[in-house]
């Protein structure tokens, strides 16, 4: 790959977390109802994501893998969009850094068709037919930065990695209630949300609660943020001291919204127990950047004291209703 290929690439895919984001995002915006996750060796090995969404094209295949060509329409406020990838960088940047097959099937067509890109510095290229079952497209991502040594270096250690994937993978299924997830993980299933449920039954999943025991409801408006979620009962939670923040829908892991989400609790709950909840914010798409980071899970608020005010006050509210 060229020097610019590579910069590209070290911008979105930073580790194989990333490209896993990267692959269900992509799953999830072809209006997807079910999507299957395979990993092996923390994804160094293989990365394969399975869905039954729209497909791709034949002739879109060749262009799917094109730094800057995405078929998601563009928008003069990107903050608008309604679909989670818009760069069309991030398939560019895999095929820099891995071995990559794509197998899709569009509901046009009673073909499926495989694009293959293999090679080092060389990429070679095909396009053939083939065959799969149903509407929908498979990316497999084989020996992740094999071309790029210095990176496999600089990873994170592989159980880091796996434990980033299920949070990820965990995450999605809250946003996407709709969508079946299921992720297998050398050969072991670590997720299964086979239903199409609603938010009680996947916090019930992604907590490991009770739900009506454990799940106290947050819910918030104000002139700058609506805040919904639930704060979790520690002491029912198997999953004690996660914070999952989500922003207009997205996975966001942003310091100054944990920290807001600490604060509140502070001095009002035991301290041996550490903060677990769910917040879903929204706000006007006018009121946040969330352009500042490739991986889009950072966003900049236009006001950042509402934004803390907000979500403090939303919090120690919910807090207190529980213990009066
Ligand atoms: P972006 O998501 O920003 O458009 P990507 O590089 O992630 O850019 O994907 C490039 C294009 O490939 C997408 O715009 C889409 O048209 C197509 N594509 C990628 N993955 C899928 C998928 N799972 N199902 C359908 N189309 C896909
Ligand atoms: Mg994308």
């Amino acid at each position: 790959p060229s020097a610019i290929s590579k910069i590209a690439a070290g911008e979105v895919i930073e580790r194989p977390a990333s490209v896993v984001k990267e692959l269900v995002e992509n799953s999830i915006d072809s209006g997807a109802d079910e999507i299957n996750i395979i990993i092996k060796n923390a994804g160094i090995t293989l990365i394969e994501v399975s869905d039954d969404g729209g497909g791709i094209d034949k002739e879109d295949l060749h262009l799917a893998i094109t730094s800057h060509a995405t078929s998601k329409i563009t928008s003069d406020n990107i903050n608008d969009i309604r679909f989670l990838g818009f760069r069309g960088e991030a398939l560019a940047s895999i095929v820099s850094s891995a071995n990559v097959s794509i197998i899709s099937k569009n509901s046009d067509s009673d073909l499926a068709w495989e694009l293959d890109v293999n090679g080092k510095e060389e990429k070679e290229i095909r396009i053939f037919s083939c065959y799969r079952e149903k509407k929908g497209t498979t990316v497999i991502v084989r020996d992740l930065f094999s071309l790029i040594p210095n990176k496999l270096r600089f990873l994170p250690s592989k159980n880091n990695e796996i434990a980033t994937i299920i949070e990820l993978i965990n995450q999605f299924t809250l946003i996407n209630n709709k969508i079946k997830f299921k992720l297998k993980i050398d050969d072991k299933i670590v997720i299964n949300i086979h239903e199409n449920t609603d938010i009680s039954k996947r916090i019930e999943y992604v907590m490991g609660i009770n739900f009506w025991n454990d799940a106290l409801k947050i819910e918030s408006h104000s002139k700058y943020l609506n805040i919904s979620g639930y704060i979790i009962n520690p002491t029912g939670c198997t999953n004690r001291g996660k914070i999952i923040t989500f922003v207009n829908n997205r996975v966001v892991k942003d310091p100054k919204i944990y920290s807001s989400i600490k604060i509140a609790y502070n001095g009002l709950i035991e301290k041996k127990y550490t903060p677990s909840c769910v917040v879903f914010i929204e706000t006007d798409s006018s009121n946040i950047d969330v352009n500042i980071h490739p991986h889009k899970t950072q966003v900049k608020f236009t006001n950042e004291i509402l934004m803390k005010n907000d979500i403090i006050n939303s919090i120690k509210n919910t807090l207190r209703r529980s213990s009066s």
